[in-house]
């Protein structure tokens, strides 16, 4: 586990860190300025403890001016050391989280689809700002406080020994003693604030499915279902919440057991042996300020152990993450040159996991270039996955799929994936403005050739009427407009992509009848010399496809043209007359 650990901060944590190595190593000598001042000072207390015990009449005011200026010396370095250690290391932590907040989304944006049908958005959005600063606050912290600690204990003991070795070896025995207590208090409370993390991410992720869905709470006027549900994350995140404090009051009642130890047997030996004459009054006033120096020093890790453990979850969390592979493909260099648009299913069988049913078994499909063909079938016979997996959104489980002759597979992703165009029922808007949803679809593009994509998807006159014309704001995913509206921007994305395979995947189920006359006809203008799959629940929709498969969960039962399926009198023929 521990070695696990080790690899873990070694493959994931290390490389953001050693390229500060140089701010690393200012912040730690920053770090042993600051503990200068405080290590001098027990010195000083003694000093004029000794003089003015020995010999009262020794203790000038020029003595005592000269320990007060070196002690304010030393603080002002303290100050500008403290200065450093905070802004300079702090901006250090926060270079580290921004290149690996920024690398985990790079990541996040070329992990395979399937990993998203598994996982929630709202951990994933906690990983990415909470989780990210602790481990900023950890990167900065974490050296610099086991850097002081260590000092602190060596050079104390040091001076601590040389004044009067038993005392010294009984407080010190004490210290391993407590940091025991703590280490198996603090691995319960790793355990706790894991948890929490996780939870606190169920809270992030019910906020949003609750909310991204709030029209539908409100037509359905469930809020108070919505309130037992939130409220069941939010006491389970509380219940965590209050397990991880009492760990950590645990935890620090170990180590205010352990502080009062400390102190009794200072108080006893001490007396003791000032009572036998072994330590003079001032060594032991000296001893007293080291003791609490170190005491104090202990439980400042302690309490950073807090801090520690959620930087190490969250880079936990980071390499989860990161250690989920690519999808393939990215590395693939074959590209696509001129792609004539020929599509072929070679025997596919797929299915959505190793324990899943397959969807599509045995699928052979041949496409020629420019042709039309359109699939209908029972909803959740695949229709949808075959679209997927032409765009190699999952890996196809045997069999291969063809692009011009070529393995879809062996070809790199966006050479593949630029080659074609998609239009569903659900249509995605970012947020912005028009302009920018439709430039989308090629970046590349000049302000005319998006107007003449809009004109051809049939979007022009509406975009026109918007208060600002292409360059109105339409809300995140786009709620200011209608169904209609955004299936017709979504086509004028494919236009501007001008790609020579054309999938359309229900593109027009979602829409009224009039919207969708519209729409078919930009679609028809659309599907103009491009290799075209088109799926349709209203067969009336896709008469005029040069061919109709019939895919049922046996696979392809029946082909051919409109007539020629009616005419066979099998299944098409019992869709189509809605027997
Ligand atoms: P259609 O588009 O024909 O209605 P789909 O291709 O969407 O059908 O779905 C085919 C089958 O695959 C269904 O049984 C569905 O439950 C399953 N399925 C679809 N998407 C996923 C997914 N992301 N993960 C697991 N199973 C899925
Ligand atoms: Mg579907």
């Amino acid at each position: 586990m521990k070695e696990k650990k080790g690899s873990m901060l070694k493959k994931w944590f290390m490389p953001y860190f050693v390229i500060h190595k140089r701010v690393v190593i200012i912040d730690l000598l920053c770090a042993s300025l600051t503990t200068i001042a405080e290590l001098v000072l027990p010195m000083l207390v003694r000093r004029i403890t000794e003089i003015a015990v020995n010999n009262i009449a020794e203790l000038t005011v020029r003595v005592i001016l000269e320990m007060a200026a070196l002690y304010a010396f030393l603080k002002g370095i303290d100050m500008l050391a403290g200065y450093y250690m905070i802004y300079v290391g702090h901006t250090m932590g926060v270079k580290i989280e921004k290149s690996m907040r920024e690398d985990m989304f790079s990541h996040l944006l070329r992990v395979p689809l399937s990993y998203y049908d598994s996982t929630k958005v709202g951990q994933l959005m906690s990983r990415i700002t909470t989780d990210m600063f602790d481990v900023a606050e950890f990167s900065h912290h974490c050296p610099e406080e086991f850097f002081i600690c260590g000092l602190k204990l060596i050079v104390s003991f040091a001076v601590l020994a040389s004044i009067n070795l038993p005392l010294t070896l009984v407080s010190f025995a004490m210290l391993p003693l407590m940091l025991f207590g703590t280490l198996y208090f603090r691995r319960k409370m790793h355990e706790v604030f894991k948890a929490r993390r996780v939870i606190a991410g169920d809270v992030n992720a019910r906020t949003e499915t609750s909310l991204l869905g709030i029209r539908v709470i409100k037509s359905f006027t469930q809020e108070k279902h919505e309130e037992k549900l939130f409220k069941e994350e939010s006491t389970k995140l509380s219940e965590t919440q209050k397990a991880s404090y009492r760990y950590m009051a645990r935890l620090n009642s170990v180590v205010r057991f352990f502080d009062g130890m400390m102190y009794v047997v200072m108080i006893l030996m001490g007396g003791m042996f000032i009572l036998k004459g072994k330590i003079t009054t001032a060594d032991y006033t000296a001893y007293l300020l080291y003791d609490a120096m170190l005491i104090a020093a202990i439980k400042r890790i302690v309490e950073f152990i807090e801090q520690f453990e959620k930087g190490l979850t969250g880079i936990e969390r980071f390499a989860q993450v990161m250690e989920v592979e690519n999808e393939k493909g990215y590395s693939e260099t074959k590209q696509l040159e001129k792609v004539e648009g020929e599509i072929e299913f070679k025997d596919l069988t797929f299915s959505y996991g190793d324990e899943k049913d397959d969807v599509l078994e045995h699928v052979n499909i041949k496409i020629k270039k420019g042709e039309n063909v359109a699939v209908v079938g029972p909803s959740g016979s695949g229709k949808t996955t075959m679209c997927s997996l032409i765009s190699r959104f999952y890996e196809v489980s045997d069999g291969e799929i063809t692009l011009d002759g070529k393995n879809i597979s062996s070809l790199e992703l966006s050479s593949l994936r630029n080659a074609i165009g998609m239009v569903e029922q659900e249509v995605y808007m970012f947020s912005g403005t028009v302009y920018e949803n439709i430039l989308y679809g090629n970046p590349c593009a000049s302000r005319e050739d998006v107007v003449e994509a809009a004109k051809l998807a049939g979007a022009h006159e509406f975009v026109m009427n918007l208060p600002n014309g292409y360059d109105t704001f339409i809300g995140e995913r786009g709620t200011m407009l209608s169904g209609g509206q955004k299936q017709r921007i979504s086509i004028a994305r494919v236009f501007l992509k001008n790609p020579p395979v054309l999938i359309l995947d229900e593109a027009t189920s979602a829409l009224d009848n009039k919207s969708e006359q519209i729409i078919k006809k930009s679609l028809e203008t659309l599907a103009k010399g491009r290799t075209t799959l088109t799926i349709a629940h209203r067969l009336s929709t896709i008469k005029n496809a040069d061919r109709i498969l019939v895919l049922t969960e046996n696979g392809i039962e029946e082909q051919g043209s409109h007539e020629e399926l009616l005419k066979l009198g099998g299944i098409y023929y019992r869709l189509y007359n809605n027997l």
